[in-house]
């Protein structure tokens, strides 16, 4: 049987996939339903790996808002806004969640509430029973238990922070007709603030790696403010960790298998960890299924398709967020709108960062 722990994007597109092929999947997650902070952006590459990988358009029922504008600022001055050619997609993340979980159930796994604690040898601990697995996949998020037992638990020094709340529109009248996808610098030194709109509600969040005497809360207040929104009533603001500076370079390891963010797999320039959830279990699962040595497979197509990615946007994140580029690259934001535009092919998938870099050469 094949144990997966935590029914997120990772573990359930994981899961839909085995459990086609004819295998036993059992799904346990100490929390269902799910409630997961996020953004909930989902780029267009994401839409297409379902598409193409799994076989589900996207649910359209999930998507709160679309848009194929996005916008930034530098504090609470709006430099640009671009248009790209794809949709970015604001989702309702537990509607996104049941329905990942709907399609696990449909594909033929069981999905349970349990919480692991760990594992030894082929057996794992689940909510005090010993549950044996042919293959374990620890898809159970930043904390992972599973990645902890297996000795490749994230340093918490690598991990970022992010600030979420959900406004109702008519409560920030500065933003009321927001209908892009909005970045803000000028925050955090190695971060950045957003505001999604979501239909009849924004979600403003902001994140980051915070440095030494950075105050992340007095930011986020400062950012609310900007944003006017800091007077909205019963304003519930919500925390939580995503990987950001480290990431597995081997997630898979004799029978067990990292994915998501339980193997570090955010973006580290974008935050974007959906995509990369989905894709890792999508290749984990693949590796399973394509027999022999499951783990060197795993490896090489996260190398391939997730970590060269990474590489790159983490020496893009520390060109744009550091002076003297930073301020080098809010003036080409606001002279013009080809740096964003490029920015949004590589969000979409259709270039890397190497693409991105090259095209903002003279001539390219
Ligand atoms: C504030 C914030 C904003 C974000 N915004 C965006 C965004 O706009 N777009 C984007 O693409 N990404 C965003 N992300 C990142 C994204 O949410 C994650 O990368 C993504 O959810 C990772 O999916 P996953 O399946 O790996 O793990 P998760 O979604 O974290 O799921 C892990 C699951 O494992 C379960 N679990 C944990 N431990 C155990 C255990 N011991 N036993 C059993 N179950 C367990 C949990 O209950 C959970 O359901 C954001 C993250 C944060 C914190």
């Amino acid at each position: 049987m094949d144990l997966i722990v935590g029914a997120g994007p990772a573990g359930c597109a994981a899961g839909i996939l085995l459990a086609r092929a004819g295998r036993d999947v059992l799904i346990v997650d100490r929390a269902l339903p799910r409630d997961k902070l996020c953004g909930g952006l989902v780029t267009d590459k994401a839409a297409r790996l379902l598409a193409e990988r799994l076989g589900r358009e996207f649910p359209a029922g999930v998507v709160a808002q679309s848009s194929r504008a996005f916008e930034i600022c530098d504090g609470p001055e709006l430099l640009n806004r671009a248009e790209g050619t794809r949709l970015l997609r604001f989702v309702d993340r537990p509607r996104f969640d049941a329905w990942l979980v709907e399609e696990a159930l449909r594909a033929g796994c069981r999905v349970e509430k349990g919480e692991c604690s760990g594992f030894q040898g082929q057996t794992a601990r689940v909510s005090g029973a010993d549950v044996p697995f042919q293959a374990l996949i620890g898809a159970d998020g930043v904390f992972s238990a599973v990645g902890k037992a297996a000795g490749r638990a994230l340093p918490g020094k690598s991990l970022a922070v992010g600030l979420q709340v959900d406004v109702p529109r008519a409560a920030c009248p500065a933003l009321a007709g927001l209908d892009a996808a909005r970045i803000c610098f000028g925050y955090l030194r190695l971060g950045w603030g957003w505001v999604f709109p979501k239909g009849g509600m924004l979600s403003i969040g902001l994140g980051g790696m915070p440095g030494g005497r950075e105050d992340v809360v007095e930011a986020f207040r400062r950012f609310l403010e900007d944003c006017g929104a800091a007077g909205a009533r019963g304003l519930k603001v919500r925390g939580a960790k995503l990987p950001n500076e480290s990431w597995l370079r081997e997630p898979g390891s004799g029978s067990v298998f990292l994915c998501g963010d339980a193997a570090g797999f955010a973006e580290p320039l974008t935050g974007e960890g959906i995509h990369f959830a989905l894709l890792s279990g999508v290749l984990c699962a693949e590796s399973l299924l394509a027999g022999g040595d499951a783990a060197s497979r795993y490896n090489a197509a996260c190398r391939a398709g997730i970590t060269r990615l990474f590489d790159q946007a983490r020496r893009a994140r520390d060109l744009l967020l550091r002076e003297p580029f930073r301020s080098l690259a809010m003036r080409r934001f606001r002279s013009g709108t080809g740096v964003m535009e490029r920015f949004l092919r590589v969000l979409s998938g259709e270039t890397d960062y190497a693409g991105f870099f090259r095209g903002s050469l003279p001539g390219g």
